[in-house]
């Protein structure tokens, strides 16, 4: 059995990132930057206040409450026109430019309008004394010219895509979505609802693996379920490694004598045949039809989830340009005992957690830990990683790969 490190090890090396392009930023969002990002401008622009109020010179205020004379009104979008004197203040809201000479801004919660008198002249009574700076936001005080904002191998998220405009970036330099093709094989799969007759089986792996390239941020093509027959295999291999980035198929790739996705990429892929020391998702294929890189998961739908995450999922990140290939793992309490025998291999166990109120993470395993039981699979969050041995008491820590 290979070691599930090093075969993951081995799969990655074989993965390089997908060739940097060059898109708008408004078809940036989910992909991968390949260049850092640098600001050429600052945020804010200029000075401007933080809340609605009156801008001072904040040694009129060291007295407060007092009354100033107010001199103008300056919207959101206004520039300033005049200086605020000496005993003046200036009407200012959210976001609007600072005058010169004010330093400081009084918010509106501490202020009562005095009205205008017979000579056109408007006071303000300021109740709160403010220091200077205060409730004002300097200019490039969240982004700076040259900044270094995003290095490359980050994912462009919604608040990115926020900054991105903030700083008037129009383009920038990814990694393109892998195009990755997913078929499940085997003469015993149904997929178009008709009934089941003795010996056949609803078809699910392709369904989910199609989902879970989806949410890894892939281009899905679909091939359907291809029968145990060479031929066709081969055809519809052929093509799918003439026209994406990667390949995905399930079943066919342990021991049995119909494993065709053995038999037929064995004669036309270059392939390593690994049996993987951890359970569930022993068996497993990677190799390169042409240049194409080919994950061979096994049919059974709890594996070829299991296998997916822990094989497929990191090195397509990688083709994507990822700089962080694996999901987050914490240290969890396990509830109930987690025991097993020594078998050589890591086991995976599906759980699901919760924190405690002692605010640690604690996990319980979902039912059902058959690799052909998906539906108690598909309810857990998290996996929980239990190494060769006896297994665990309640209570232990446990490392868990959280799902979601
Ligand atoms: P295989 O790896 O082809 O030997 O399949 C192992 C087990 O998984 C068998 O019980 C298959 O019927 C089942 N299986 C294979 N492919 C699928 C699939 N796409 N959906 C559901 N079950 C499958
Ligand atoms: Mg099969």
């Amino acid at each position: 059995m290979t070691p599930l490190e090093d075969a993951q090890a081995f799969v990655l090396e074989s993965c390089p990132p997908l060739e940097p392009i060059t898109v708008s930023r408004l078809d940036a969002g989910g992909l991968v930057l390949a260049e850092p990002v640098v600001s050429s401008e600052i945020v804010p622009p200029f000075a401007n206040t933080a809340v609605d109020g009156y801008a001072v010179r904040s040694a009129d205020v060291s007295d407060a409450p007092v009354e100033l004379l107010v001199v103008g009104e300056i919207a959101a979008g206004a520039a300033p026109d005049r200086e605020v004197g000496p005993g003046e203040t200036v009407r200012i809201m959210t976001g609007a430019p600072m005058p010169p000479g004010a330093d400081a801004v009084v918010m509106v919660e501490d202020s009562e309008r005095l009205g205008v008198d017979d000579a056109g002249v408007e006071r303000v009574r300021l109740s709160a004394a403010v220091a200077a700076g205060s409730a004002i936001r300097g200019a490039g005080d969240d982004v700076k010219i040259g900044e270094l904002l995003f290095p490359a191998g980050v994912q462009i998220t919604p608040p990115i895509e926020g900054v991105l405009a903030s700083v008037n970036a129009q383009r920038v330099v990814v990694h393109p979505r892998a195009r990755v093709a997913v078929l499940s094989t085997g003469d015993e799969l149904i997929d178009d609802g008709s009934p089941l007759e003795l010996g056949q089986i609803r078809e699910s792996n392709k369904t989910m693996l199609a989902s879970m390239l989806a949410e890894a941020g892939c281009e899905v093509i679909d091939l359907g379920v291809v029968r145990d027959d060479e031929d066709e295999l081969e055809r519809v291999l052929r093509g799918a490694a003439g026209d994406c980035d990667a390949i995905v198929s399930s079943g066919g790739v342990s021991m049995g004598d119909y494993d065709v996705v053995k038999a037929v990429l064995g004669k036309i892929a270059d392939m390593t045949w690994m049996q993987i020391a951890m359970k569930p998702a022993k068996p497993f294929a990677f190799g390169r039809l042409g240049s194409t890189p080919i994950f061979g998961l096994p049919g059974n739908p709890v594996s070829s989830m299991v296998s997916f995450e822990l094989m497929a999922r990191p090195a397509l990140r990688r083709m994507m340009g990822h700089a962080r290939l694996t999901r987050t793992s914490v240290v969890a309490v396990t509830d109930t005992a987690l025991k097993r025998t020594p078998d050589g291999k890591v086991h995976f166990l599906r759980v699901n957690g919760d924190f405690g109120d002692d605010g640690r993470f604690h996990v319980r395993p979902v039912g059902a830990q058959g690799s052909h039981q998906l539906a108690a699979t598909a309810s857990a969050d998290a996996m929980a990683v239990v190494p060769d041995g006896h297994g665990l008491d309640a209570g232990s820590d446990v490392a868990v790969l959280l799902l979601r």
